[in-house]
């Protein structure tokens, strides 16, 4: 159904880039004579592992690892490194960095359920799609004992929290990924590991935020059966202990659309699963719930169930959680109340009553319970609903109620469960991003533009973290430093946010023209971006982005609105005058569009992130099906090159991942100089230092105001350091 996993795939006829394609020591003949591996590209554009048997006017026979000959171009081969390097934990160990050896690196280990592996200073994720046994207790113990070393979630909040206490820096773990390749469940781990890290009572109330969270912002979509629907990040609040003394929870807006439509074979929020399913019975016949099957809007789709997923044991562990974060009783009561509240709004139902296709709400057991559920008198209901509308018009009023009654439940959560963790004495934070992934469906509407969007900010802030800024850092400190080249998505980031132009813009004068139409707002997307890579397809009012992680191709039928998202004035009315709700729907029902709102959240998101030390992790799906033991080579290929990760390899070969000012180094370093070479400049002293203990040339680089090391080399001085 997905195009991305259908033709968005990775072309592996197409060559590589060069500077990974090359790499080749030694003469064809050395490889023949030596009989050392190499990497030959077979005819479906897959590469296999073979041996070189003699090559003539560049063609060469080669046998492969199954003992067929192959004859090939010498172009289509590519060396491959020793057995020695199989499986190494950092790719950037790799003696040869081309696509094929590093693929077979992450290949090796995959088999071996060892999913993580570091490329440089990012950790790379793959899904396994099944309890390969590396968490918990037991493993957060070994990280912490340093018993275990090697690549892992936990590792990286290891450092993350150690940098914190050591350099008492701000830090943030900044997760990135297509949609299912694991990013909740990774940011779960980290936080599970900071957890145990920081134990505090705060802590085991932080725990159970993510229960709630899932219950209300996660879905089965078709291509992830939990997968978020809405953007967070989570500040871990420490005193200067290092203990844990509180949390927030800043949200980037949830999907609404999920709330009255449903895509074949996919769900609404949990919540509403969990609640028919688990409910007891005194709430049962409180909410006069019915099971999930009874209501239209849940029903619709043709998916009731996910396999595996025990609904009613999960609204259990929902009550468990909602007491523990100090949710009071009459609080609940009301947030189930407005859910099947919901519920029955969807399955009210309107009788045509004129020619011109008015309708009036039929009063029966949906209309009846919905009024009563939110506190008001039926007969409002019904007027606000249908008093001088058509057919369609009434269906969009109650699904704008719907939508709303629902996102005012969310952030009045997520709000009060920020009350909750609020605490004193916080002096450093580690914060957590974990947003929707990428996607890219058959149809694509305003919700995957906004999620498209998001990742190119964040894949924006990768890239300038990696490249941009790491690269500029040493040219402005003069060491000598050979450039490396990269993907850059800002071409596209500007194509969303330019001031003039840009598609957030012109949505924006659009929806607020009371004369565009969905049509007139294509046209003018056409107009001004005619020899951009967007383009616009007429009769189906189609219009294309050039992602970086592939294309997409948005439908502008409903944009206009959907960016509106105004709530008709009756509507507000009503929902300012019905009783008990008050408190979680009075809202300041702001002028906003959606797509400024969204804009300034993100903005203020990244700004956060700009004042942190990150560490990344780059979650892979390893095919597209999620199927574990599947490694679906063109799939991980693509995401790898898009994502800017096989860049990143070249990149940190050469980096140098260490860096201290002049007085940060004599400082720490100071102590292993003999006394008598104790001079005041600290460049000299810094020289000095390097001097008496022989440290060579190549380990590192002296900026004009700071000093740069290879990590090995760092690690060396340290171990004397604790000598002395
Ligand atoms: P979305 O962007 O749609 O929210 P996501 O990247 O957050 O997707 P997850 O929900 O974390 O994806 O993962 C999808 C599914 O993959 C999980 O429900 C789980 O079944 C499986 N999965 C992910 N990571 C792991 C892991 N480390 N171990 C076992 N299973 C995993």
């Amino acid at each position: 159904e997905h195009r991305l996993a259908e033709n968005g795939g990775a072309d592996l006829a197409t060559p590589p880039p060069p500077s990974l394609a090359s790499g080749w020591d030694n003469s064809i003949e050395y490889y023949i004579k030596k009989q050392l591996r190499i990497w030959c590209r077979i005819q479906n554009g897959f590469w296999e592992l073979g041996k070189i048997q003699s090559s003539v006017k560049g063609k060469a026979s080669v046998v492969l690892l199954d003992g067929n000959v192959m004859k090939v171009s010498t172009s289509d081969l590519f060396p491959a490194n020793s057995e020695i390097l199989d499986g190494v934990n950092n790719l950037v160990e790799l003696g040869y960095l081309n696509e094929p050896s590093v693929l077979y690196n992450i290949q090796y280990r995959y088999q071996r359920d060892v999913i993580y592996t570091m490329v440089g200073p990012v950790l790379l994720a793959i899904n396994p799609f099944k309890d390969v046994r590396i968490s918990g207790s037991d493993v957060i113990m070994a990280y912490k004992e340093n018993i275990l070393d090697s690549p892992h979630v936990y590792k990286i909040a290891e450092i993350a929290y150690n940098d914190m206490m050591r350099d008492g820096v701000n830090q943030s773990i900044i997760i990135s990924g297509e949609s299912g390749a694991g990013k909740s469940v990774t940011a779960k781990l980290a936080m599970e590991y900071l957890i145990e890290t920081g134990n505090s009572e705060m802590a085991v109330k932080l725990s159970q935020t993510g229960c709630i969270l899932e219950a209300f912002g996660n879905a089965k979509t078709s291509r992830n059966k939990n997968s978020s629907r809405f953007g967070k990040l989570i500040d871990i609040h420490y005193n200067s202990e290092g203990i844990i003394c509180g949390a927030y929870i800043h949200t980037l807006l949830l999907e609404k659309s999920r709330i009255s439509q449903l895509c074949r074979s996919e769900r609404s929020y949990h919540i509403f699963y969990q609640m028919c399913a688990g409910a007891p019975s005194d709430m049962r016949d409180n909410l006069n719930l019915r099971m999930a099957s009874e209501y239209k809007f849940l029903n619709q789709s043709g998916c009731l169930k996910i396999h595996d997923v025990d609904d009613a044991k999960n609204f259990n562990e929902l009550m468990e959680a909602m007491d523990a974060l100090e949710i009071s009783l009459e609080d609940q009561e009301c947030i189930f109340k407005l859910l099947a509240a919901i519920l029955w709004l969807g399955n009210i139902s309107f009788e045509v009553i004129d020619l011109e296709n008015h309708v009036h709400v039929v009063t029966d057991e949906a209309s009846r319970t919905a009024a009563r559920l939110m506190g008001c008198n039926v007969k409002d209901l019904v007027v606000t609903l249908s008093t001088n509308k058509n057919h369609q018009q009434a269906i969009d009023t109650r699904d704008a109620l719907m939508k709303f009654v629902y996102t005012s439940v969310f952030n009045w959560l997520v709000k009060t469960i920020n009350k909750s963790l609020k605490g004193d004495n916080n002096v450093r934070s580690i914060s957590i991003l974990d947003i929707y992934g990428f996607e890219s469906f058959q149809k694509n509407s305003f919700d995957q533009l906004l999620i498209n969007y998001a990742n190119e900010r964040l894949q924006q802030h990768f890239v300038r973290h990696l490249f941009k800024i790491e690269q500029e850092e040493y040219e402005s400190e003069g060491i000598e430093w050979k450039k490396v080249e990269f993907v850059d998505n800002q071409g596209c980031l500007d194509l969303f946010e330019k001031k003039t132009g840009g598609l957030l813009s012109i949505l924006d004068e659009a929806s607020n023209t009371l004369k565009a139409t969905d049509l007139t707002f294509g046209n003018k997307v056409k107009q001004q971006h005619l020899d951009s890579s967007l383009w616009f397809n007429d009769e189906k009012g189609c219009f294309k982005v050039d992602h970086y992680a592939g294309e997409v191709n948005y439908e502008s039928m409903g944009l206009l609105e959907k960016n509106r998202d105004t709530l008709h004035h009756d509507i507000i009315q009503f929902l300012t005058s019905s009783s008990f709700c008050n408190n979680f729907l009075k809202s300041d029902f702001d002028k906003q569009t959606v797509g400024t709102k969204f804009k300034d959240q993100l903005f203020k998101l990244i700004q956060r992130l700009q004042n942190t030390n990150p560490h990344f992790i780059r979650c892979i799906r390893p095919n597209s099906k999620q199927l574990h033991a599947t490694f679906d080579k063109q799939i991980i290929l693509h995401q790898l090159r898009c994502s800017g990760i096989l860049d990143i390899i070249k990149m940190s070969k050469s980096r140098y991942p260490t860096r201290m000012t002049h007085q940060e180094f004599t400082n720490r370093f100071g102590c292993l100089l003999s006394k008598k070479s104790v001079c005041q400049d600290v460049l000299t002293t810094s020289i000095a230092i390097l001097k008496q203990h022989r440290v060579v040339p190549e380990a590192y680089q002296l900026g004009y105001t700071k000093i740069y090391f290879k990590t090995e080399q760092i690690l060396v001085l340290e171990k004397l350091r604790k000598q002395v």
